[in-house]
């Protein structure tokens, strides 16, 4: 593909720029709801290549909405820029799952295509999308239709293998409170509700559940605030619960079965219960053989062997999941090639996320998603495929 070519040779001359982003992002990390700076720094960057942009975008200061070009398709790509607590002495953020790469991969990736923005037909979008460790920005900005015009979303993350089959699990996050009635646990117990009997029996219900789930699901949890005194009959407890599963269905009966657990021990003890979520909920990534097979073909077309094209084993869950259930999403894992054993999340892991080598996978990246999207833009009967495919999953569930 011509166009293609010219992508390649114009991301060669963006090297600077591109890595510029994963720098400043790198040596400035910042939490969840919080990543002001990074925010600032890619819109002023976006703006003086001619983007129009959406501060603000959904009502949360660090996300926004950057475009060029016009019409459809549109294609989006997913920034993420949000750092992880507790690196280093001093316990500081830093960008251990490699966000500061993944901003860079889709910056880069917007900027390539903008240069190519008159030979397009459609609109390319930024979507700035943030606290992915935490809240999970990307599901406020769905429920207000942030991707309700978006045809395609793309993304990269760093990992331990290349992966076009990743698999997350769709999450559900419960606290649930316990209210007894405080006595003198040994003058008068006979007077109080022991709050923390009713977690007990909650944990051991649970820990009976396990037995007759299926292997993919995780139900794991902790007694976040469990009594005061040893003399006294805790009247208040309180426990928060990651329920996960391979998909939405079977975590919502999963969920079901959790809560008909608290009810349980609500009523053998007396102690009254309430629940509610504490972190927004995620969905299971849906993959699109149709857009698999293209990263596939396009990472292969830069070198990029070794890419695995089916599900990884134990995994965790992400708030892209959400978005692969409102729009055709193609997510893709790129290994770095080092020779330690370490992972994303772990404090080994951050000297590898600016290096060299990443910058090597980040512009092996940027081509691959470029790539994916000038074929798509370029090819309506390609994009009715993958839209064809995305329909009919919907129709099965
Ligand atoms: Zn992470
Ligand atoms: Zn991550």
């Amino acid at each position: 593909m011509k166009l293609k070519e010219e992508l390649y040779k114009i991301e060669d001359m963006l090297k600077k720029d591109i890595e510029k982003v994963s720098d400043y992002i790198f040596k400035n990390p910042e939490l969840g709801c919080e990543e002001y700076k990074a925010c600032k720094y890619l819109i002023e960057n976006l703006k003086e290549n001619g983007f129009r942009v959406q501060e603000n975008y959904c009502g949360m200061a660090t996300a926004f909405r950057a475009e060029i070009g016009s019409g459809s398709p549109k294609i989006a790509f997913l920034a993420e820029y949000d750092a992880l607590p507790g690196y280093g002495k001093e316990k500081m953020p830093g960008h251990a799952c490699g966000h500061n790469w993944i901003a860079a991969t889709t910056y880069g990736s917007v900027l390539a295509l903008s240069k190519l923005a008159e030979k397009i037909n459609g609109t390319i979008v930024l979507l700035g999308t943030p606290a992915e460790e935490t809240i999970g920005g990307k599901v406020p900005m769905i429920e207000q239709g942030a991707f309700d015009d978006i045809d395609i979303a793309l993304q990269m993350h760093l990992e331990s293998e290349n992966n076009i089959a990743c698999r997350t699990l769709a999450i559900d996050c419960l606290k649930f409170q316990f209210e007894g009635k405080a006595a003198h646990a040994a003058a008068h117990p006979e007077d109080g509700i022991n709050a923390l009997d009713a977690l007990n029996l909650m944990f051991a219900g649970i820990g009976c559940l396990r037995q007759h789930i299926t292997s993919d699901a995780r139900i794991h949890g902790f007694i976040s605030y469990g009594g005061n005194a040893p003399n006294t009959v805790p009247d208040f407890t309180e426990a928060k619960f990651h329920i996960r599963a391979n998909n939405r269905e079977y975590l919502n009966s999963l969920t079901n079965k959790v809560i008909n657990i608290a009810k349980g021990a609500e009523l053998m003890t007396g102690a009254k219960l309430s629940y509610e979520k504490f972190e927004n909920s995620f969905d299971n990534l849906l993959n699109l053989t149709t857009l698999q097979s293209l990263m596939k073909k396009n990472l292969e077309e830069l070198g990029i062997k070794d890419i695995k094209t089916e599900g990884n084993g134990a995994t965790g869950s992400s708030d892209i999941g959400n978005v692969s259930q409102v729009c055709p999403t193609m997510y893709t894992e790129l290994a770095l090639d080092i020779d330690e054993v370490c992972h994303v999340h772990d404090e080994a892991y951050l000297k590898y996320v600016n290096s060299e080598e990443a910058y090597d996978k980040l512009h092996k990246g940027v081509k691959a998603m470029c790539g994916v999207a000038l074929e798509i833009f370029a090819d309506k009967e390609l994009l009715k495929n993958i839209k064809a495919e995305f329909n009919n999953h919907k129709k099965i569930k």
